[in-house]
C-alpha cells in the first residue's frame, strides 16, 4: 500500500473560495470590514515570514490584515494594556498573538485581554472552555484544520481509535475534544507515554493517528497499523528544510492516507484563522443587535 496524499494546499484553495463568498456577504450585509491584527513580539524570521503569507491570504479574501508589533522586552503589563485596547477598538474584528512569546511573558495571561468574541485563534479561556461543553464557536486553528482534513478525506471517526501525540493547549488537547466530540475513542500520549515506553502500543492501534510534537521522526512506519490515516502537524527545520514528525518514507508504505510537510496541515490552519475572523464578525453583528 502507498498512503494516499492528503494535499494541504488543494484543500486550502477550495476552503478559500467558499471564505471568500462568505466575506463579502457578511461585509455587505454589516457595511463595514473586517480587519484582523496580527501582534507580533520581537523580530524572529520565521514569525515575520509567517505574518507576510497571513496577510497574502488576508489580501486575497478581502480582509483588512495589520501588524501590531512590540519589542523583545516588552513587559507583561504593557503587552497586556496594548492588546485589551486593540481588542476594544470598534474597528478591530479580530486579534491574533504569534507564538511563541518571550519565556517571561505567561502567555495564557496574554490570550485572556482579547475579547472571547475577537479571540479568532480560539486560545481565550471562554473559548478552550466552550469547546469541553460541545459549543465551541471559535475553535483553536490548528486542531480545526486537522478536523477539516479527515472531514474532506471523509473518514468516519465514530468508533474509530483515534491517538493523538502531543497534549499542548494549542493543539492536541483541543484536538483531543474535538475527536471526542465525533464520537471517536481518542487516547492522548505525551511526553510521559514516551518515557515509559508505551507510545508505539498506543500508536500502532491507532485507525487516525495526529502527530503535534515537535519532533522530527518520532514516528516512524514500524508504529502505525497497516491502513492508518496519519496526520503530521509537526514543523521542524532541519538542514535548511521543513519536515515533520512523521518519517514519511517509511509511514508512506503503511498508512491509508497521509498528510505531507510542508504542504499538510500548514496551508488549511491559515484558512481556519481566516474563517474564525468572519465568524468572530458575525457573533459580533448579532451581540450588536440583540
Ligand atoms: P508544544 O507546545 O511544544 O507541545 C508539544 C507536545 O508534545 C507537548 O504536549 C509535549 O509534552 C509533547 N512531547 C514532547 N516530546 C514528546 C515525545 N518525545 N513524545 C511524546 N510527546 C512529546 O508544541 P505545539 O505548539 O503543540 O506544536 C507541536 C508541533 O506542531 C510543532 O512542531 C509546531 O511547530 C507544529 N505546529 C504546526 C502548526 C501548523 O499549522 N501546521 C500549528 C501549530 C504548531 P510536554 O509539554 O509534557 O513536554
Amino acid at each position: 500500500v502507498s498512503a494516499k496524499i492528503l494535499d494541504g494546499k488543494i484543500l486550502a484553495a477550495q476552503v478559500k473560495e467558499g471564505i471568500k463568498t462568505d466575506a463579502v456577504a457578511a461585509k455587505r450585509e454589516a457595511g463595514r470590514d473586517i480587519r484582523i491584527v496580527s501582534v507580533l513580539v520581537g523580530d524572529e524570521e520565521c514569525a515575520l515570514k509567517y505574518a507576510d503569507a497571513q496577510k497574502k491570504v488576508a489580501d486575497e479574501i478581502g480582509i483588512i490584515y495589520d501588524l501590531a508589533r512590540f519589542p523583545q522586552d516588552v513587559t507583561q503589563a504593557d503587552l497586556q494594556a496594548a492588546i485589551t485596547q486593540l481588542s476594544r477598538d470598534p474597528t478591530t474584528t479580530g486579534v491574533m498573538v504569534h507564538k511563541p512569546l518571550p519565556e517571561k511573558i505567561n502567555e495564557q495571561a496574554v490570550f485572556n485581554c482579547i475579547d472571547p468574541l475577537k479571540d479568532i485563534e480560539g486560545m481565550n479561556a471562554k473559548n478552550i472552555g466552550n469547546i469541553v461543553l460541545g459549543r465551541g464557536q471559535i475553535l483553536p486553528c490548528t486542531a480545526a484544520a486537522v478536523m477539516e482534513h479527515l472531514k474532506a478525506a471523509g473518514i468516519a471517526l465514530r468508533g474509530k481509535e483515534a491517538v493523538v501525540v502531543g497534549a499542548s493547549e494549542i493543539v492536541g488537547k483541543p484536538l483531543a475534544l474535538l475527536l471526542l466530540q465525533e464520537m471517536a475513542t481518542v487516547t492522548v500520549c505525551h511526553i510521559a507515554t514516551t518515557e515509559a515506553g508505551k507510545l508505539k502500543d498506543h500508536v500502532r492501534r491507532a485507525d487516525v493517528v495526529v502527530v503535534a510534537v515537535g519532533r522530527p521522526n518520532l514516528i516512524t512506519g514500524g508504529m502505525i497499523k497497516d491502513g492508518a490515516v496519519v496526520i503530521d502537524v509537526g514543523m521542524n527545520h532541519v538542514d535548511g528544510k521543513m519536515v515533520g514528525d512523521v518519517e514519511f518514507e517509511t509511514v508512506a508504505p503503511k498508512a491509508s492516507m497521509m498528510t505531507p510537510v510542508p504542504g499538510g496541515v500548514g496551508p488549511v490552519t491559515v484558512m481556519m484563522l481566516m474563517r474564525n475572523a468572519i465568524e468572530a464578525f458575525r457573533l459580533q453583528q448579532q451581540q450588536e443587535s440583540s
